[in-house]
This record gives C-alpha cells, structure tokens and sequence, in this order.
C-alpha cells in the first residue's frame, strides 16, 4: 500500500518549508520532497533562496560593502586604512559557509518538528497521489496524501539573444559564484538583480555597465524614489543604458552584446555578462495532465485567494503562483495554507507587502507609488524628508536618500511609503505595520520615534504630510 501522508508539500524553498513546518505543528503527518543538489552533491533544503537567491547574494552585498568602505568610506571618520587587499575566493568560502549554515538549519527543523525530508523529485498525479522519485535510487515510489501543497519556486528566464552558459553568460547563480572580479561586466535587464549583482561587482572593482530594455528606470518603484536612485547609482560607477535591447552575444576572446537604443546599433565588450531579465515559474515536470491542474498564459499555477488550485486538495504557493516573487510573500502564503487545511482561518495581506532592493542606499517600499494613486484617480497628499536632515544620518556619515509618504487627501490614511536611504529595509517594517493596521499619516506622526534614529526621517515624513514637519521647510 502507499504510504499515506496528511500533507505532502512539493518544494523546499522558504514557502514550501514554512508550509511543511507549520502544518507538522498542527499536527498534520507532513513530508516534504525537493530536488535540489548543492555544490557539494549533497541534497540541501531552502530552495532557491537559500541556496542560491535572498542569503548568499546578501552575504556578498555586505562582504563587498565592507571592501567599498574599507576603500572609501574611511578616512572622513579619521581612520587612515593602509593597502586593503581584495581575497575573493574567501568572499565567496564565507558567502559558501553562511549556505550551508542556513540550509542545514532548515534540515535541523524539520527533524525538530518531525516533517519527513524526502530528497528527490516530486510529481502530482491524479487523486492526490504523488509519485516521488529519490535522487540517490532509479525507483519510483507513488504517495497518497489528503492535501499536497505546490512551492516548486522560479527559475531565471533564458533570452536567445543572450543564452546562458553559466560560465561567460551567466544567470544570477553564476553571478554569485565568481572567482575573480571580471574587469567589464555586463547586465542585461537593470532589475531587483541587475542593481544587486552590479552593485557588488561594481564595489569590488568592475566596470558595470547595465542594459535595461525600459525607458524608464526602476519602471515599478515611485517615480522620485527611482529618479533619486537612478542619480546616486550613476555617481557611484554604476553605467545604465536605458531603452536598450540586446540583439545578439558573440563569443571570441572577448564577449560582444550587440544591442539597439535610439541611437541606432552599439557593441559593447565585456568579460562576463548575467542575464536577469525575470524569473518565471518552475513547473518542470511537476503534474501529470490527467489532474486537470490549471495553469495561466504565463505558466504559473492557478489560484484563488487562498491558495487553492482548481484541483480539490491541492494548493500552490510561492513564485509559482502569481504575485511578487519575493520570499516572505511565499513564505505567508505557506502559513496560511497549512492554518487552512488544518481547518483554521487564514489569510495574506496582499495590498501589505514589502519589497527592498539591497543595494546601497537600499530601496524599500510598500504599498501604493505616487503615479499608481494618479492612474487609478485616487486623491492624495506626500509628505517628504531627506535623511541629509537627519541627525543619526548625518552623525553616520550615510545622509543619502529620502522617504516619501502617501496618504489619501481625505481619509489621511496611508497608502503607500517609499524610502531610498540607509537601512531602508529595516525602516519600511515600521510602515507595514502602520498600513496593517489602517493607520493614517497622522497616527505615525503622533508615534513618538527615539532620538538620534534613522525613523526620525518616516516620522518628519509623516509630520510633512501636513506641512508641519520640524526640521524642514514646509
Ligand atoms: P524556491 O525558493 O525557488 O524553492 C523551490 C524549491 O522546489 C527548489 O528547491 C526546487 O529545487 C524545488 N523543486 C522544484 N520543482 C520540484 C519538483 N518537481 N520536485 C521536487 N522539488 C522541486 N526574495 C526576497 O524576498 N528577498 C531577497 O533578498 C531576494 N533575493 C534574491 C536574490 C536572487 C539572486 C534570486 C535569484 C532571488 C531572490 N529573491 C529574494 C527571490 C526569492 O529567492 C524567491 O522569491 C523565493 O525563493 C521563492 O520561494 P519558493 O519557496 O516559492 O521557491
Ligand atoms: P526584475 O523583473 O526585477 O528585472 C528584470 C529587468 O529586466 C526589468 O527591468 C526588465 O524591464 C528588464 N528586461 C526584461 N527583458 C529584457 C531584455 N530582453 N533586455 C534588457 N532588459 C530586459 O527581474 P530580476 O532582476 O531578474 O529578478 C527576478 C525576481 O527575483 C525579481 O522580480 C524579484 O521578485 C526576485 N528578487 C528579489 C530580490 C529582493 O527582494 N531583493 C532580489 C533578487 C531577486
């Protein structure tokens, strides 16, 4: 007979795991299968963000950091740094290490919470049953479950202008995985990506040139927030070629991206190139046709509000379903799932989800952007302030950037908060939570924010909304 699971969850990345654990804490009989192999041959869990997305690209951007300010950043402080030397190899043994650290601590979880880790590839057939076949064994086995959860996670989007190789072409696993720092880097597509692999690159010596396909830079983000950021990453070396579309890759002892702009054709020569033009959903061999799972136009499962597929039982969540392709939004989705099979209510705050952008100055925001309020006609009230006005910022010697608030003109309730500044993705917590909970633009003005602090920078914001900020002109 099949071996019968309460819950049987298909990918071990942030949503699939969060999912796994929590229903093994409701008391669900819960095995989660993934396929994914590391460096070292071995089985590992955490999924794309783990293993090769959120950690290790953040264990390089502080790593460079450190080298940029090492190199920089140092002597208006009065520290005079001698000859700093760049090791590569121990950048990326550390970024290694900080991997393995993470994803065995999943490991170590599930054994805490007693979901089964079952390593290998898992496939939906009809009925719920799941057919799971081992990564060390040819045999298959078939699982019968009474709910199985999809977190099959994304994969990067290939162009045929530019194929990846891994080696000269290279996705942004590749990107993280240098050895040397190229001497001219290319980036197709000036993305969440693009700016965070740039970034380090860029810091740790490379020329960086970014084609962006766009007109507009960071088309997503409000408009004063790109524009602001758009003028520092320029300052700081960072080469952005808006408008341009990539033709054609030569390889000779060289790399040559053809591309076009509204100047016509233009060559350029690098060392190496990544390409992050976009993820798209990973559903390789995940369903059998016979389950009559839906998927859209653009390939992700589909689902309802709470994450239900069209297949009763079945649920997916994560990159492979639609919205932000951001960990903790699949990481939420996970919890609710598991709360709903365990018959318990729940639910995701879509409208409430953070994005940051880990370069330096980051970008974070949540909610509405200035120009979506003016599309969709909604009146609205912006209250800024620099963190050039900011005593902490300034006593930090990071005075770079601002935050914006939007609120609607009438209800004073806040729709939307964008910052570009330091430590911005631990500021943009404070208005997540202030747009949980409905707050208006005054409820965080009347919040009393510690002194010297960063906040201070939300809280003027806030204040400015209504042109009574204290440390501006109103
Ligand atoms: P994934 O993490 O992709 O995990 C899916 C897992 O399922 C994988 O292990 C895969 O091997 C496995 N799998 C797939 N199909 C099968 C199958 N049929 N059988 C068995 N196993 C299968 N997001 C953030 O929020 N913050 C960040 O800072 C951030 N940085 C990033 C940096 C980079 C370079 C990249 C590439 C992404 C980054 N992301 C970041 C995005 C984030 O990694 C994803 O949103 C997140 O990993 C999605 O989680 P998931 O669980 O849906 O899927
Ligand atoms: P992205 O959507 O952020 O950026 C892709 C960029 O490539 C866009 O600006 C797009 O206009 C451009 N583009 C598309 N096709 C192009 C082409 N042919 N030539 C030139 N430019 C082109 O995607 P990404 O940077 O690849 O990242 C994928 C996803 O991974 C992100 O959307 C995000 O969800 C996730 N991610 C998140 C973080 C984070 O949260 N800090 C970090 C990395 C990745």
């Amino acid at each position: 007979m099949a071996e019968s699971y309460d819950v049987i969850v298909i990918g071990a990345g942030p949503a699939g795991y969060h999912a796994a654990i929590r229903c093994a804490q409701l008391g669900l009989k819960t095995a989660c299968i993934d396929e994914f192999v590391g460096p070292d041959g071995e089985a590992a869990l955490g999924g794309t963000c783990l293993n090769v997305g959120c950690i290790p690209s953040k264990a390089l951007l502080d790593s460079s950091e450190h080298y940029h300010k090492a190199n920089h950043g140092l002597d208006a402080h009065g520290i005079k740094v001698g000859d700093v030397k760049l090791d590569v190899p121990t950048m990326i043994e550390r970024k290694n290490k900080i991997v393995k650290q993470m994803t065995g601590g999943v490991a170590q979880l599930f054994k805490a919470n007693k979901v089964e880790w079952l390593a290998g590839h898992g496939k939906l057939l009809s009925d719920r049953q799941v057919e799971f076949s081992p990564l060390k064994k040819k045999s298959k086995q078939t699982l019968q479950a009474e709910n199985v959860i999809l977190a099959t996670g994304s994969k990067p989007i290939d162009i045929g202008a530019a194929p990846i190789d891994e080696d000269r072409i290279v996705s942004s696993t590749g990107a993280l995985e240098f050895t040397e720092v190229p001497k001219r880097l290319g980036v197709i597509g000036a993305g969440v990506i693009g700016l965070e692999m740039g970034s380090v690159w860029s810091r740790l010596g490379s020329n960086v040139v970014l084609l962006e396909a766009q007109d507009t830079f960071l088309a997503p983000v409000d408009g004063q927030i790109a524009k602001e950021a758009q003028k520092v990453f320029t300052q700081q070396g960072l080469e952005i070629r808006l408008g341009a579309r990539v033709t054609e890759t030569r390889k000779g002892k060289q790399l040559s991206v053809h591309y076009e702009d509204k100047e016509g054709k233009q060559t350029l020569q690098v060392d190496k190139l990544v390409v992050a033009v976009g993820r798209r959903p990973h559903t390789d061999n995940l369903f059998h046709e016979d389950t009559g799972l839906l998927t859209d136009e653009r390939g992700f499962v589909h689902v309802g509000d709470h994450c239900e597929t069209n297949v009763p039982g079945v649920y997916a969540i994560g990159d492979v379903v639609r919205g932000p392709m951001l960990a903790h939004k699949g990481m939420e989705e996970g919890l609710m799932v598991a709360d709903v099979i365990a018959g318990k209510p729940g639910h995701v705050s879509y409208d409430t989800i953070p994005w940051v952008i880990y370069t330096h100055p980051e970008i974070a925001w949540v909610g509405r952007t200035e120009q979506s309020c003016k599309s969709a006609g909604i009146p609205y009230a912006t209250g800024t302030f620099r963190f050039a006005a900011a005593g902490r910022a300034v006593a930090m010697d990071d005075t770079v950037g601002m935050v914006k608030i939007i609120a609607h003109k009438e209800t004073d309730r806040i729709l939307g908060v964008h910052i570009v500044g330091p430590q911005a993705s631990e500021l943009i917590a404070e208005a997540v939570l202030a747009m949980e909970y409905a707050a208006s633009a005054e409820d965080l003005a009347r919040t009393v924010h510690a002194h010297p602090t960063l906040s201070e920078a939300v809280h003027e914001a806030a204040l400015h909304v209504h042109r009574q900020a204290i440390h501006r002109g109103n």
